[in-house]
Order: C-alpha cells, then structure tokens, then sequence
C-alpha cells in the first residue's frame, strides 16, 4: 500500500509508462503492462552465482566466493525496461517502489521454507545521509513482508563506500570491495540469542539472505557475505532485483 502522503502526491498513474492504473491496480506504482516487460532470468546458468552458463569450462564469476556463499538469483535482466525501475527505487525518492520490485522478486525460489533472515546490503553512512533511505533495505522490508520472514538492518554495516564497478575484471572487483563490510558484534550476539530461543531447536544453521537491487559481478555481495562467514555465518545466499548483462564473459 502507497502511503496516504504518497497517494496525495501521485496521481494513480504508472510511474514509467504514466498510463493510468485502473482502480484495483492503484496501491501498485508500475502498471501491469511495465512489469510484464521485465525479462525474467532464467535457467540454464551456473546453479552457484545465477549468470547464464559459461560456454566452456567452469563458472569465472564465482570461484573466488567465499565457501559459505552457496547462491544467487535474481528476478530480471537489468534492460531498458527494468533500468527505470531501478532508478526510481534509488535516486526519484520513491522508495515505495520496492513493493513492486519484491513481487517480481518473490518469483524466485523462497527460503522461507527453512530458517531465513534477510539482510539488505547497507550504504556507507555518508551516501546513506544523502539520499536519505537505502534501497536495500526497502527491497529487503518489502520482500518480508511478502515471505513473511525477518529482516535483520542493524547487523552488516559498510565500512567504506566503493567506486562504481562496472569496467573491471571479476578479480579486480573482489580487491576493490575487499574490507568494505563489517559484522557488529553486538547485534549478532542478540540475533543469536532471540534464535536459540524461539526458532533454531531444530535449524542450527540459519540461512542469511543478502538483499540488494542489481547484481553486477556479485564481487559487493560476495564481500558481505565474507564478512558474514567471519561472524559465523555457515550458509549465505543472495537475491536481487535485477542483474546487469557483462557484454565481456560468458
Ligand atoms: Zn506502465
Ligand atoms: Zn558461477
């Protein structure tokens, strides 16, 4: 649901192709007709890091993820179909967007069929004061609410922001996001805590699903998830909205 803010603000028009949303659409922020143009990732690819499958040999992309870092998928190909919605969830300030980016993304298979957290990749404290919300975590929120499992804001935070990524080789990006993540001690020991309690009698092993809108090598989810394993973290997947095509590897 929009909030009643945003439904002042907005007339209930899609928000890419500006066609007016019929009434039973109108919480929705992307029309139907948008969000059918979103290309959807689909097999085959390597059943670790989701890209399609290398036409020779064994998958570049992934074989410097940390072990615990079993898989990622994502819901859409990042086109010039998907891209605005991206954009908008990022930079229009509208981060009630994330609703219908979730749903493309609860397509995916769920975890919410074993113990589950969902962790949005955090911003550094300074580009988050910019822009005043983190995409993530409003990704995350949204696909919670949808699975119906818990979100964890408060445990990964980014030590450093990184520079934009997209002209480097998979090895160059892992060094290039090397130590930009940490584990706060304490959040984990009361996230621990709360699941001997309540939820891991019978699952010891907590999946931690990392959040975050495209992936672009996985080289920031990958460090995360890292840091992640330090902690004690066994098992770490990923999902994202959207994945950017690299024109360079297959
Ligand atoms: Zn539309
Ligand atoms: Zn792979």
């Amino acid at each position: 649901m929009r909030s009643a803010f945003e439904q002042l603000l907005l007339p209930a028009e899609c928000l890419l192709c500006h066609a007016l949303l019929v009434p039973r659409e109108a919480h929705r922020i992307v029309c139907p007709v948008c969000r059918q143009r979103w290309r959807a990732v689909r097999p085959p690819w390597c059943e670790r890091c989701g890209q399609p499958e290398p036409h020779f040999g064994p998958c570049r992309l992934c074989v410097e993820w940390p072990a615990g870092f079993r898989s990622v998928r994502s819901a859409v190909w990042l086109d010039e179909n998907a891209r605005p919605a991206v954009h908008a969830l990022k930079y229009a300030g509208l981060p009630r967007i994330a609703d219908d980016l979730a749903t493309a993304m609860t397509k995916l298979q769920s975890p919410a069929d074993r113990a589950a957290v969902l962790i949005p990749i955090p911003l550094a404290k300074k580009r988050l004061r910019e822009r005043g919300y983190n995409q993530s975590e409003m990704l995350a929120r949204a696909l919670a609410r949808q699975w119906r499992i818990p979100v964890l804001v408060d445990l990964l935070v980014r030590t450093r922001e990184t520079p934009t990524q997209t002209a480097l080789t998979p090895d160059t990006r892992l060094a290039n996001v090397a130590g930009a993540f940490d584990v706060r001690r304490a959040a984990w020991d009361v996230w621990r805590r709360h699941l001997q309690i309540n939820a891991a009698r019978d699952t010891p092993h907590v999946t931690c699903v990392l959040v975050d809108d495209v992936f672009t090598t996985g080289a920031t989810l990958a460090e995360a998830a890292r840091a992640l394993e330090q902690a004690g973290a066994t098992t770490v997947t990923g999902i994202t909205f959207a994945r950017a095509a690299i024109p360079d590897f297959t």
